[in-house]
C-alpha cells in the first residue's frame, strides 16, 4: 500500500503527460515557456483570482508574498506554529520575526482569537497576555503581517483572520501550498487572503514531478511586483533591474506535466472526498481510540492528508507499531511544533508557550490518504486501528 499513489495516476494520464513533455522539446522554451502562462491562466481562473504569478516552488511562493509586502528586520509577522517549517523560515529568511499563535484544536489551524490576543500583547509589549519573541524586549516590532496555513487542506478562518489584519493594518498571506482544490464559504483556496501561495511539491493536492509553486491576488501592482522579484527584480529591460529579487521562475517542463494534471484535477477532488468521508465512517465511534478530523460548516477541504489524534498521547506508538507491521504506512505531521526548532532558538521560545500545538505534536498521525485509495483498503486500516479499543 502507498501512503499517496502517485503511481495509480500516473497510468491514467501517461499519454496526456508525454504529449505535454514532447511539445516542450519540440519548442525549446524550457525557461517562462508559453506552458507558464497557460498554467496560470487556467489555476487563475479555477481559483478566482484575477492574476496568478508562477514560481519555482512554495516556499518561493511565500517568499515573493513577504517581499511584495517589503517585510523586512523590525516586522512581526504572526503564524502558527504547526505548520511545514517553510511558513516560518520564509519570515526568518527576510530578518523579520516569527511570531507565533497557537491553533485552533477544532481545525488545527491558527486561532483567530489568540492572534488577536497576540497582537495586542505585542503593541503593549505586553509578553504575561502572549508568548512574544525575545527580540520584543528593547526593540519594538512593528506588527507587520499574518500567514495562515490551510494545514491538511482544510482553509483557516479567513472571516476573522482577515477583519483582525484589517482593523490592524497589516496584510495576510495564506499558504495554500496544501489547499489547492478546497473551498471556503462559496470560494477556492489560493484566493481567501491578499495573496495566496500554493505549491506544487509531488505530494501535494495538485503535484508536478518536481518543485513548483504559485502565488494568486487580485491586486494587480502586487501581481506586477511578485512577478518582477522572481525575475531578478527585472524592470522594463531584461538587465534592467528595480528590485533586489531571486531566480524564482515556475520551470516551462513543469507547468506542461501540471497543465496535463490538472486536466483530471477536479475529479481527483471530489475522490479525495469519498475517501476521507468513507474514513470518517470507519473511524466515528465512541470506542475508536482516535478522532477523526472536523470540516466546520461551509469548509471543504481537499484532504491532503487525513490526520487523525489520537485519544490518549500513549496510544500513538502503539497504533503506529500495529499499522507498520501490517504494512500500512503512516506519517507524523508535525512532530515538533515551530517553536520549538533549533533553528528558532534565538527567538527564545519555551516548551508549554503553545500548548494546543505541543499536545497535538504528541496525538497526531496521517494514515494513507491519495485519489485512488479503495474501500477495501479503507477498511482494512480502520480495522487494525479500532482493535485497539
Ligand atoms: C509544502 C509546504 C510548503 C512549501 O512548499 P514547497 O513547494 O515544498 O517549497 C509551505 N507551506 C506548507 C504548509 C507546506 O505544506
Amino acid at each position: 500500500m502507498e501512503f499517496i499513489d502517485l503511481k495509480l495516476q500516473q497510468a491514467r494520464i501517461r499519454n496526456p503527460i508525454d504529449q505535454r513533455i514532447k511539445a516542450v522539446l519540440a519548442h525549446g522554451r524550457y525557461i517562462m515557456g508559453p506552458e507558464v502562462k497557460e498554467l496560470e491562466e487556467a489555476l487563475a481562473s479555477y481559483t478566482g483570482s484575477r492574476h496568478a504569478v508562477g514560481c519555482a516552488s512554495g516556499t518561493d511562493a511565500l517568499l515573493l508574498a513577504l517581499l511584495a509586502h517589503d517585510v523586512k528586520p523590525g516586522d512581526a509577522v504572526f503564524t502558527t506554529p504547526f505548520s511545514f517549517i517553510a511558513t516560518a523560515e520564509a519570515i526568518a529568511l527576510l530578518g523579520a520575526t516569527p511570531i507565533f499563535v497557537d491553533i485552533d484544536p477544532a481545525t488545527f489551524n491558527l486561532h483567530p482569537e489568540n492572534l488577536q490576543r497576540a497582537i495586542e500583547a505585542l503593541l503593549d509589549r505586553d509578553p504575561t497576555r502572549h508568548p512574544l519573541p525575545r527580540q520584543t524586549t528593547g526593540s519594538t516590532l512593528h506588527p507587520k503581517g499574518i500567514i495562515a496555513v490551510d494545514l491538511f487542506g482544510l482553509p483557516a478562518d479567513y472571516r476573522q483572520i482577515n477583519a483582525i489584519a484589517q482593523s490592524n493594518g497589516m496584510f495576510v498571506i495564506e499558504d495554500a501550498a496544501q489547499s489547492f482544490g478546497a473551498g471556503y464559504f462559496g470560494k477556492k483556496a489560493g484566493s481567501l487572503a491578499q495573496i495566496g501561495c500554493t505549491s506544487f511539491f509531488p505530494a501535494k493536492p495538485l503535484g508536478g514531478y518536481g518543485d513548483a509553486g504559485m502565488c494568486f491576488t487580485d491586486d494587480a501592482a502586487l501581481a506586477d511586483k511578485m512577478r518582477c522579484l522572481s525575475l531578478h527584480g527585472q524592470g522594463a529591460h531584461k538587465y534592467d533591474h528595480i528590485h533586489i529579487g531571486i531566480n524564482g521562475r515556475l520551470d516551462t517542463l513543469q507547468a506542461a506535466i501540471l497543465l496535463a494534471k490538472f486536466e483530471i484535477f477536479p475529479e481527483e477532488v471530489a475522490l479525495r472526498r469519498q475517501v476521507a468521508d468513507q474514513y470518517h465512517k470507519l473511524l466515528f465511534s465512541q470506542s475508536s481510540p482516535v478522532l477523526p478530523p472536523a470540516v466546520p460548516e461551509n469548509y471543504d477541504s481537499v484532504w491532503a492528508q487525513y490526520s487523525v489524534l489520537t485519544k490518549k498521547q500513549e496510544y500513538r506508538r502503539n497504533l503506529l507499531d500495529r499499522l507498520h507491521e501490517a504494512g500500512i504506512p503512516t506519517a507524523i505531521y508535525y512532530p515538533k511544533p515551530l517553536h520549538l526548532q533549533p533553528a528558532f532558538n534565538h527567538l527564545g521560545y519555551k516548551a508549554g508557550d503553545f500548548s494546543v500545538s505541543e499536545d497535538y505534536a504528541r496525538r497526531i498521525f496521517s494514515i494513507p490518504m491519495h485519489p485512488y485509495l479503495e474501500k477495501e483498503q479503507q477498511e482494512r486500516i480502520a480495522g487494525m486501528l479500532l482493535e485497539l479499543s
